[in-house]
């Protein structure tokens, strides 16, 4: 006979998260570089207070529960109060990617059915673009202060946030619901067709809040200040705005300023300890420290997920006193899936080793499972050499995606397709090859086009790489590398094949490089390697 556990049950609410920290953490601090210009400090006591008034505001504007809020925002604390008052509400937090282009922001918040929309000064332009062609929203907020308001405005019954916030009194319970209410909806960039909804839940969200708080996750503690940069508009800024609030840890936010100098600036005045982001902006920090001879002092860890993270960084970073974990994780997963922390065992060993396990996206985090299946479906052994297609399955990982038929991202069996080309070891440590879409296949077996590019990027004249394969007659494929050159340096071609020698066996060379001035990037910065494969259909070995 089934005997029932005698513990309480306490639904895992977002709005929870804020009143610990309000309660608990009262006075650790909000950092945030405004839009406006600004440094903005205040506390969780000040998040809570505010974030209580807007849900108040929201409900003035009859926004109610399963709702759709749309907001275009840099990382700062208007779009931390967003995400709390909005989701707390039962409403549904949607961030909208604002890198995208105008037709899909739009496709984007009709399909979601967005009530309001919410922005920053900076996109203004862009909502004045798209406002009559936005079929749902009956209310648009710009994010600042009257001070800041426009004179005038094609958006008709433009509202400004502080006013509307002001107007409102902090006094609210939170409402308590089911745990698996929506929470908020992030739709992947789509390198093909539209893009697709995924919509977290209140549960999803704080499950992957506590794992990916764990030491061998991203490790966050009160004793931590915080640097999301990547976007709070990207995968919830990789939940780092749930975790850090659920530990109390100092967050300090970049707002529109991701470049060197600005990054620097806010990480050496705040005392930043640990930072998140894609592997560009680690990119242009360094290069900023490099040329004006500067030391990062607080920071002692980077985490870099998105895309692979190069060696070159990682010893760069390591220079300046700074262990980097990659992440590798997708919107479909809240994002965190593995981690490449090391393990009891790798303690004092050497720097290869080390930096072998740095190379690999990492292993799977509690409450995700990993696999890899060949073409058929059926499972490979997980030797550290077998190559399959990575499958996941856990409670923060996507079951469907919004407003859409089922697809066929799911097996039968219910593991979710991630659409990588991975290799698993004995230890769980997992490595990307490619993306299914983008592998190089040479004379039947594979070729990384990551390995490939991460090497040289370690090039010194090398600013960023792309390998595409390109057909060929005896070999089916061969590996080109499209590169780019850092301003004022050179290098040839046959210096570049050259570098690889040594470092990867010897048929996996690339057999070509061609130089270009820019390479074509998706929203959220990724290679787009369909339109490189495009541009060079042409090229003759
Ligand atoms: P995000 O970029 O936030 O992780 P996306 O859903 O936009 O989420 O993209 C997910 C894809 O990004 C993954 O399927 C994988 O191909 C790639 N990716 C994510 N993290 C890494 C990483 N650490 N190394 C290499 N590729 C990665």
């Amino acid at each position: 006979m089934m005997l029932r556990g005698q513990m309480m049950e306490m639904p895992l609410l977002i709005s929870d998260l804020l009143v610990h920290a309000e309660t608990w953490h009262a006075d650790s601090e909000i950092v945030s570089r405004t839009v406006e210009g600004p440094i903005h400090r205040y506390t969780y006591r000040d998040l809570g207070k505010r974030s209580r008034q807007l849900a108040n505001a929201l409900k003035s504007l009859e926004i109610k529960m399963g709702d759709c809020v749309g907001t275009l925002a840099w990382n700062g604390y208007r779009h931390l109060e967003l995400y709390y008052a909005v989701s707390g509400s039962g409403a549904i937090c949607h961030t909208v990617n604002p890198r995208l282009f105008p037709e899909q922001i739009s496709y984007i918040i009709n399909h979601a059915e967005d009530q309001a929309l919410f922005f920053d000064l900076s996109f203004l332009p862009v909502v004045e673009q798209i406002a009559s062609e936005l079929t749902s929203v009956r209310h648009f907020v710009l994010m600042t202060d009257r001070a800041n308001m426009p004179k005038d405005s094609s958006i008709p019954n433009l509202r400004c946030y502080e006013d509307l916030v002001n107007s409102h009194s902090d006094q609210l319970d939170w409402p308590e619901f089911d745990e698996k209410t929506a929470s908020s909806l992030c739709y992947t960039s789509g390198t093909t067709g539209h893009p697709k909804g995924v919509l977290y839940s209140h549960r999803s969200t704080v499950l992957h809040a506590f794992a990916s708080s764990l030491p061998d996750s991203l490790d966050i503690s009160a004793q931590s200040a915080v640097m999301p940069v990547v976007p709070m508009f990207h995968v919830s800024g990789w939940g780092l705005p749930y975790s850090c609030v659920m530990n109390g840890a100092k967050l300090v936010l970049p707002g529109p300023k991701m470049d060197g100098v600005n990054l620097y600036e806010l990480i050496e005045e705040e005392g930043v300890t640990m930072a998140a982001g894609v592997p560009t902006i680690w990119m242009m920090l360094l290069q900023h420290c490099q040329r004006n001879h500067l030391k990062i002092h607080s920071l002692k860890r980077v985490v870099i997920g998105g895309s692979a993270a190069p060696e070159s960084m990682v010893d760069q970073l390591a220079e300046h006193g700074a262990e980097v974990r990659q992440l590798w994780g997708m919107t479909e997963l809240s994002p965190c899936g593995t981690t490449s922390t090391p393990k009891f065992k790798h303690n004092g060993c050497d720097i290869a080793t080390l930096r072998h396990l740095q190379g690999k996206q990492g292993r799977p985090i509690y409450g995700v499972k990993i696999r890899i299946v060949d073409d058929e479906n059926q499972p490979l052994p997980h030797d550290g050499k077998a190559f399959g297609n990575l499958q996941v399955k856990g409670s923060w990982v996507l079951s469907q995606y919004f407003r859409r038929e089922l697809d066929d991202n799911h097996t039968a069996d219910g593991w979710f397709n991630t659409g990588d080309v991975v290799n698993i070891d004995t230890d769980g440590y997992m490595k990307i090859t490619d993306r299914t879409k983008d592998v190089i296949k040479s004379g039947g077996e594979w070729i990384s086009s990551i390995d490939l590019e991460n090497i040289l990027v370690g090039h010194p004249a090398v600013a960023e790489a792309a390998a595409i394969g390109i057909i060929h007659p005896k070999w089916d494929e061969r590996p080109l590398m499209v590169v780019v050159l850092k301003e004022g340096m050179s290098a040839t071609r046959d210096e570049l094949i050259g570098f690889y020698e040594g470092k990867i066996a010897k048929w996996w060379t690339p057999d070509d490089v061609a130089f270009v001035d820019e390479l074509p990037h998706t929203a959220t910065g990724k290679l787009q390697k369909m339109k490189l494969r495009e541009q060079f259909s042409s090229y003759k070995w």
